[in-house]
């Protein structure tokens, strides 16, 4: 499941953090400055205009985008957030880093984002499918099986997806399963697609552990939001013996140095909609959260939460970016100067787009495959990926962050200057 419940306070532009990333990464693995020049721009960006009729008869203009920032390795592939906080260069930053995410991947696929400027929390049902599917009409011509591929992020989920292939299907005739992964099972989906980034974290976290010398059950962990990527890794790590001592949504956490019950927080969230009143738990604040005693911190919610300000008081000694965007440059330069192992977004959340990647295969060739292929699969690419950048990590004595970038930027370097610049 997906919701926003509350508005992000971004304090620094991300797409001006995002293309700083770059010219830091261009330097330190010498990467053409001509080819750091193109990649700094997104390729091609619609804002478009939403009108939508709402159950009060009056009608409200919502705003949108579709960014797409690079196609050398293949059609465009990102998610779709419908959140009150949403700008432009938000969705620039995030389809650059998508770009980044599936070329460290290895995926056949370049980066792109969209996203709403709503609170789909306060919109019904029926507003909600009307906005969805005109906001998918104003971006037709931009998306497609072999164009641009969208799939969930903050504020949208299965539903949403179904409306999307809906509207797309209708104008051309016939289903296209490729046009959006996230779907929902009935209508093309793939197993194991809903907790694929939660899984894929853990992967990596398992992949870490190998590293230390220790035993997933061996950590404590600390989970910052509680929604597809948070609840899921809760659930996961829980269930690989790791002692979860604190998670939060929205509204605060909940905290206990023995150890959460993971499935009752699950229950409760489930019917109380929130993690305030969970037996067996002092409240904490999400500010107090960060800065709680533990092994492994996982931000799940989402960006610019670990900044300038409170770095110096994180105790974890791995950081596990569930969310997007969730440590600042300058809060990385702190963390890393205290030791702190950052185990960076691009590699630590990627299982949602490799298992996106999967379902876009398998609806291409309309066969599904079974959920622990999936798995096995998504495990191999995770872990793959995982010792890639393990090793430029050693090789260049670097952050695995610069470590990830690196790699990254080099394969999607390497894929333009190979295709050549047109005409
Ligand atoms: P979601 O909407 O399902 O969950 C977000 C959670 O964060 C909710 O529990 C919400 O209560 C909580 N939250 C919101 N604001 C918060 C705040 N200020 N402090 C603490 N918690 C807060 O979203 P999601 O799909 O789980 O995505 C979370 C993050 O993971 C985003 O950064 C997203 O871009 C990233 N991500 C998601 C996927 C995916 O497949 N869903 C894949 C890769 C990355």
């Amino acid at each position: 499941m997906t919701t926003a419940e509350a508005p992000s306070h971004l304090r620094e532009n991300p797409f001006e953090l995002a293309k700083a990333q770059l010219r830091r990464v261009g330097e330190v693995f010498a990467i053409d400055p001509n080819l750091i020049g193109v990649l700094s721009q997104c390729k091609k960006g619609v804002e478009v205009s939403i009108p939508v009729s709402m159950d009060d008869g009056s009608i409200n203009v919502f705003l949108g985008y579709r960014v797409t920032h690079n196609i050398a390795r293949g059609p465009s592939k990102g998610g779709i957030r419908y959140h009150p906080d949403v700008t432009q260069d938000e969705v620039k930053a995030l389809a650059m880093w998508m770009t980044w995410k599936c070329a460290l991947m290895g995926l056949p696929f370049g980066g792109a984002k969209g996203g709403v400027i709503c609170d789909p929390k306060h919109l019904s049902r029926g507003e909600l499918e009307r906005l969805t599917r005109r906001y998918t009409s104003e971006i037709i011509n931009d998306i497609g099986p072999e164009r641009d591929i969208p799939a969930p992020d903050v504020g949208t989920d299965g539903r949403v997806m179904a409306w999307i292939f809906d509207t797309y299907s209708m104008n051309k005739g016939h289903s296209v399963l490729g046009v959006v992964t996230g779907k929902p099972l009935s209508v093309g989906g793939s197993l194991g697609r809903v907790e694929a980034t939660a899984r894929g974290a853990m992967y990596t976290i398992q992949a870490m552990a190998q590293k230390q010398d220790k035993r997933v059950d061996e950590y404590t962990v600390v989970i910052q939001g509680f929604g597809n990527v948070g609840a899921h890794l809760a659930r996961l790590i829980h269930g690989q013996g790791a002692k979860v001592v604190a998670v939060s949504d929205s509204r605060g956490g909940v905290y206990n140095p023995k150890g959460i019950d993971v499935p009752a927080a699950l229950a409760h969230k489930q019917e109380a909609g929130t993690l305030e009143g969970l037996a067996n738990a002092e409240a904490v604040t999400n500010e107090e959260l960060v800065e709680l005693p533990c092994e492994i911190l996982a931000p799940c919610a989402l960006e610019q939460v670990i900044t300038e300000r409170n770095a110096d008081r994180v105790k974890a000694s791995v950081i596990c970016e569930g969310a997007n965007g969730p440590v600042t440059p300058t809060a990385d330069h702190v963390l890393e100067d205290r030791g702190v192992l950052v185990l960076p977004d691009v590699l630590a959340n990627a299982g949602g787009v490799v298992v996106s990647y999967f379902e876009w295969v398998q609806g291409l060739q309309e066969y599904f495959w079974r959920e622990e292929e999936v798995n096995a699969k998504l495990h191999d690419i995770s872990v793959r990926a995982f010792e890639e950048t393990w090793l430029t990590r050693e090789r260049q004595a670097t952050s695995m962050r610069m470590a990830a970038y690196g790699l990254a930027v080099q394969r999607v370097a390497e894929a333009t200057t190979t295709r050549g610049l047109y005409p």
